[in-house]
C-alpha cells in the first residue's frame, strides 16, 4: 500500500550525492538494507526504487540519490519542507543478517546507501563481527559518507577507499575493486560473507572476481542498483 511520507531536509553529500529525509511515520519500521519506491510528485507516475541510507534506529528515513539531471532527479530537488512525496514498501531482503564468520561490504559508488544503514544498524546494536568495507569511487570528493564511515562506532571495522583518479590526500588504492585487492585486504576469504552492492556491471565484474578467488554463490549477497550501466 502506498503512503505519503512528509519531506524535511535536502543533505549534500557530495557534489553528485543528495540525501533526502522524511519525517518517519508512526509505527513504520524497516530493516538496514531494504529499499523503497518512491514517486517524488504525489499523484505523479514517475517512480524509481531508492535504499534507505540510514539506520533502522532513527526517527527520520534518509535516501541518497545519485544526481543525473534526470527528470527524477528534478522533482527530488524540487521538494520543499511540508511538501511529501509517495512512498511502498520497504522492500527487499539485502541484509548482513544471519551472515557468519567475517562481512565484507562492497560498494561501488553510490551502491553505498544500503551498506551505509547496514553499517548504521550494526554499530547500534553493537554487533561484535568484525567487518571490512572495500568502497570504490572515482575520486576523494566522490564519497559519500566519508566523515560518517570514518567516525563509525563499529568495535570491529576496517574501512578500505579503491579510487581510480586519486589525489592523493586519503590513503586508497588506485585503480578499480579487483581480485587482488580483495586478497591483499581480506586474510580469512574462505569463511566471510560478501555483500556487494553497486550499479549491476559492477556487481558483475565483482562476482567475477569473487569466484576467481574460489568464493562460491553461497557467501555472495547482491543489491543491483538497475537503471545504472
Ligand atoms: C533495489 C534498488 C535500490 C536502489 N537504490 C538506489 C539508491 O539508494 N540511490 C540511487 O541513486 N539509486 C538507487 N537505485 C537506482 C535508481 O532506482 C534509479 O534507477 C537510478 O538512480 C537512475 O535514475 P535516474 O533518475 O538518475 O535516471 P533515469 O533517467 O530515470 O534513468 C536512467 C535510465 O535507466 C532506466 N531506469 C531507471 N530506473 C530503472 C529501473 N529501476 N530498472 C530498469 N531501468 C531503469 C531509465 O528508463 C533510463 O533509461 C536503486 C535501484 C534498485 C533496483
Amino acid at each position: 500500500m502506498a503512503f505519503q511520507l512528509a519531506f524535511i531536509e535536502r543533505v549534500v553529500r557530495t557534489p553528485t550525492a543528495v540525501s533526502y529525509r522524511f519525517s518517519r511515520p508512526p509505527g513504520f519500521s524497516f530493516a538496514a538494507g531494504q529499499y523503497m519506491l518512491l514517486w517524488p510528485e504525489p499523484g505523479g507516475s514517475l517512480a524509481h526504487p531508492l535504499s534507505f541510507s540510514n539506520g533502522p534506529q532513527d526517527d527520520f528515513l534518509e535516501f541518497t540519490k545519485r544526481m543525473t539531471g534526470s527528470a527524477y532527479c528534478q522533482a527530488l530537488e524540487s521538494l520543499q519542507r511540508g511538501g511529501s512525496v509517495t512512498a511502498k514498501g520497504p522492500l527487499g531482503s539485502f541484509s548482513a543478517e544471519s551472515g557468519s564468520g567475517k562481512i565484507v561490504c562492497i560498494a561501488g559508488g553510490i551502491g553505498i546507501t544500503p551498506i551505509r544503514s547496514i553499517l548504521a544498524d550494526m554499530a547500534q546494536r553493537l554487533d561484535p563481527r568484525p567487518v571490512t568495507l572495500i568502497y570504490g569511487n572515482l575520486n576523494e570528493s566522490d564519497i559519500a559518507f566519508a566523515v560518517e564511515l570514518d567516525g563509525l562506532a563499529l568495535p570491529n571495522f576496517r574501512l578500505v577507499h579503491v579510487l581510480q583518479k586519486p589525489d592523493g590526500s586519503l590513503k586508497a588504492h588506485t585503480g578499480l575493486i579487483s581480485a587482488e585487492i580483495i586478497r591483499s585486504e581480506i586474510p580469512e576469504l574462505a569463511t566471510s560473507t560478501f555483500l556487494i552492492s553497486g550499479p549491476p556491471v559492477m556487481v558483475k565484474a565483482v562476482e567475477a572476481q569473487l569466484a576467481s578467488l574460489g568464493i562460491g554463490p553461497e557467501q555472495i549477497r547482491t543489491d543491483r542498483f538497475l537503471g545504472y550501466a
